[in-house]
Order: C-alpha cells, then sequence, then structure tokens
C-alpha cells in the first residue's frame, strides 16, 4: 500500500530508470568540460540569504518571491541557493582566486530551489549545470562559454535548439538605456499589466518577458539596447558576433532578450528549444561584470551560464536502457552461500558485475531472477563444490574449472 507521504510539492523523485540519463547527460558534460578547461567546483547547498540579495538582485523575481528562506537556530537568515553564480563568485573571493593565472573556469552542477509554481519543466528544486569563467573581458570568453553549452547541447543531440544573442552594454550604458525605457513605460503606463507597471522604476527590464497582452504591445515600440550600443560595448558585442560567426555557431539576435537576474553586462544568451512547449528556455546566461565587486571583491569581468538539466532531459525523451549485470551467482544448494558470497566479492572486485540471491529462493526461481535482472552468464555452484557456467543467451552451459572461477569470469570469454 502506498504510504500517505508524497514528495513535496514541485520536486519529484529521481528513479533508477531516470537516473541513467542524467548520468549519460553528465558525464558528457564532464567532457565538454574537461575538454575546454573548466575545472569541477561545488559550493553549498544554503548560503546567507544576503549573498542572494546582493547578487540576484533585491528587485528580481527570485529574491522578491522565489527563495526558500529559513532562520537556522543561532537566529541568521539562510537561503537554499536559487542559481549558482553568486555561490561560485563567493568561493572564488573567499578563496583568493584572484591570485591564481585569470581567467579562472570552472563549472558545476547540482540541485536549486525556487519558489515557482510547479508545471512541466518548472520545478521547486531542480538541477542546474553551469559553468563561470572569472577575470576576463575578453569577447572570446564570451564566446567561448556559449561555444561550451552549444557542443553540450549538440553532443547529447538535443533537437530544436536555437540560440539567442543579445547585449545589455555596460552598467553605464544600460543605466542611460534604462531611463530611456522607463520614460517608454510610463508614457504607456495605462496598457501595462499591474505587475509591470509597479515595477516600472525598480526593473524596467523585466516587461519585456510579459505575457500581458497590453505590455506586449508596449514592448513592440519600446527602444531596445541593442540598437543603442555605442564605442566599446559595441565594438564587443561584434567582436563576439564574429567570433561565433568564426566558429559556425549559429545564433539570432534578439534585441528583446533579459534575463531574470540583475547581475548581467553587455553578452546575454539564451538556448531555447521547439520540443519544451512554455517553459522553452534550456539555458542561458551572459557576462556579470559587476558582480565581483557588488560582492566586495575588485572589479572582475566574468562570463557563464546554467542550464536546466530537466529541461535538457525534456527535450531528449529518451530512454537509456540499464546496463543489465555481468554475472549472477546461483546456489543449487543452501551450503554454498558462502562460498558464493566470497566469490562475487572477488569478481566485484576484478570489475565484473555481480549478484546473488539475496532472499532465499530455490535453485529454480535464482535462474529466473537471474534472467529478469538481465545477467548475462550464470556462475552455478554445485552441492558438491563443482560449477557450471551458463551463458544466458545461448543458453549454452559448461562445466568450469572451481578453483579457478575468478579466471574464468575474466577471460576471454568476459
Ligand atoms: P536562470 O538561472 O534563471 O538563468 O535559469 C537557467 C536555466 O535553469 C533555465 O534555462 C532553465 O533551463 C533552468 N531553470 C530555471 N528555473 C527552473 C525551474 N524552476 N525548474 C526547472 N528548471 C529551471
Amino acid at each position: 500500500m502506498a504510504s500517505k507521504f508524497q514528495a513535496p510539492r514541485g520536486t519529484f523523485d529521481i528513479l533508477p530508470e531516470q537516473a541513467r540519463g542524467r548520468r549519460r547527460l553528465e558525464a558528457v558534460a564532464a567532457t565538454v568540460f574537461a575538454r575546454a578547461g573548466y575545472e569541477p567546483i561545488a559550493t553549498p547547498v544554503f548560503e546567507d540569504t544576503d549573498l542572494f540579495e546582493r547578487g540576484v538582485g533585491k528587485s528580481t523575481d527570485i529574491v522578491r518571491k522565489e527563495m526558500f528562506t529559513f532562520e537556522d537556530k543561532g537566529g541568521r537568515s539562510l537561503t537554499l541557493r536559487p542559481e549558482g553564480t553568486a555561490s561560485v563568485c563567493r568561493a572564488y573571493l573567499e578563496h583568493g582566486m584572484q591570485k591564481l593565472a585569470q581567467p579562472v573556469k570552472l563549472h558545476y552542477l547540482g540541485p536549486f530551489f525556487r519558489h515557482e509554481r510547479p508545471q512541466a519543466g518548472r520545478y521547486r528544486q531542480f538541477h542546474q549545470l553551469g559553468a563561470e569563467c572569472i577575470g576576463t573581458d575578453s569577447p572570446l570568453a564570451d564566446a567561448e562559454v556559449i561555444m561550451l553549452l552549444a557542443d553540450l547541447l549538440d553532443e547529447l543531440g538535443v533537437p530544436g535548439v536555437e540560440l539567442r544573442l543579445g547585449s545589455l552594454g555596460s552598467f553605464e550604458a544600460r543605466r542611460a538605456y534604462l531611463e530611456d525605457l522607463k520614460a517608454h513605460l510610463h508614457a504607456h503606463e495605462g496598457d501595462l499589466s499591474n505587475d509591470v507597471r509597479e515595477r516600472i522604476d525598480v526593473n524596467p527590464l523585466r516587461a519585456f518577458d510579459s505575457d500581458d497582452e497590453g505590455t506586449r504591445g508596449v514592448m513592440a515600440n519600446a527602444p531596445t539596447i541593442v540598437e543603442q550600443l555605442e564605442g566599446e560595448d559595441a565594438e564587443h558585442f561584434a567582436e563576439v558576433r564574429a567570433l561565433l560567426d568564426a566558429a559556425g555557431v549559429a545564433y539570432v539576435i534578439d534585441p528583446t532578450l533579459v534575463r531574470g537576474l540583475d547581475y548581467y553586462t553587455r553578452t546575454i544568451f539564451s538556448f531555447v528549444c521547439d520540443r519544451l512547449g512554455g517553459q522553452s528556455e534550456i539555458g542561458g546566461g551572459g557576462r556579470y561584470d559587476g558582480l565581483i565587486e557588488q560582492l566586495g571583491g575588485q572589479a572582475t569581468p566574468a562570463v557563464g551560464f546554467a542550464a536546466g538539466i530537466e529541461r535538457i532531459l525534456l527535450a531528449l525523451d529518451e530512454e537509456v536502457a540499464g546496463e543489465g549485470r555481468d554475472a549472477f551467482i546461483a546456489v543449487a544448494d543452501p551450503d554454498q552461500r558462502q562460498r558464493a558470497m566470497a566469490l562475487a566479492a572477488e569478481l566485484r572486485h576484478a570489475g565484473i558485475s555481480t549478484e546473488l540471491d539475496l532472499a532465499g529462493r530455490s535453485f529454480k526461481s535464482q535462474l529466473k531472477h537471474a534472467n529478469r535482472i538481465g545477467a548475462r552468464r550464470v556462475l552455478i555452484l554445485e552441492a558438491d563444490g563443482t560449477a557450471q557456467l551458463r551463458d544466458m543467451e545461448s543458453g549454452e552451459q559448461r562445466a568450469v574449472d572451481p578453483g579457478n572461477l575468478v579466471d574464468e569470469m575474466t577471460g576471454d570469454e568476459a
């Protein structure tokens, strides 16, 4: 009977058949990152709330409504991490990574938490993998992290992917642009959704993300930052595009692209997938040249991305078959159980995946069970100390030297 307990709303269990697809994804990601010299980093699942308020930005949806925040027993405010970049930058500063050769290139993978309305592709506990390239403002770094995610999606075989590219300019350019945008929004206040209207002065860029029809109408004629880029910002963006062109990475310029985090400057990008319905973004990121200073460090330019693992898996929609077992040890007589256990340990140490009956089955049921779990060979320990090896595919069975079973199993036929 099922228990009355269920996984909390917006969370899910990862069952073995789903874990296999994740493992493949993680293995491909580890290879793609390692090939480009990105080193793994892991940070705690919770951090001081203040880190996200400063790092992600108080005006963002994430900080305003989506954080799982709690007090610890010492009265400190902690928050389950809603994203990874602020933590990686905190670790960069905390461990003096500015002293290392720059840029420092890191990648991470793990669970993240946002109190969002759950739906397909949107959960309260989800998983992201991401990369950060910290300590250079070169457009090469922007192109490199974009190409990392493009490569990863390509090697996994994610169908229907489109890369959208934009630029927010430097902080100064963005500030000037935001004034223009606010003026446009104030001029059309009556047509905006309440939510957007209330936040014109706090976070006007979010208006580009709105689903509200009136707001969309206003935004269709809004000034865009991409058309206002000048000087070094324009050059930087042109260089990123040229690098992607030279590398054969396809993209579309999206002047209305915004991201739900405050820290972006200059390049921003988003990979969307047409197989995902409402939650179509697979991953995205951008440059965040002001974040490390915002967290109390020396001004340090950086760029990175995060991608949603569940969204990638949804887009792939594939079943990864289990690996089966190399061997199953069946005992014709219960007296052989000790021998079977010792032998299983030896085979496992020799790298052969091996199971044996743990449930007191009859000999016949042991063979059935071996078949059910996909064992390729069954080693039968007879009551008189002899042994037989059965190939489950061909059904062939032969006597084997009971004194030399590990060699028998690791030999040519393995
Ligand atoms: P963000 O950190 O908001 O830039 O999101 C990066 C990626 O994480 C998105 O493109 C999604 O693939 C994924 N993501 C963000 N929020 C969620 C969520 N609530 N559930 C599942 N995936 C998410």
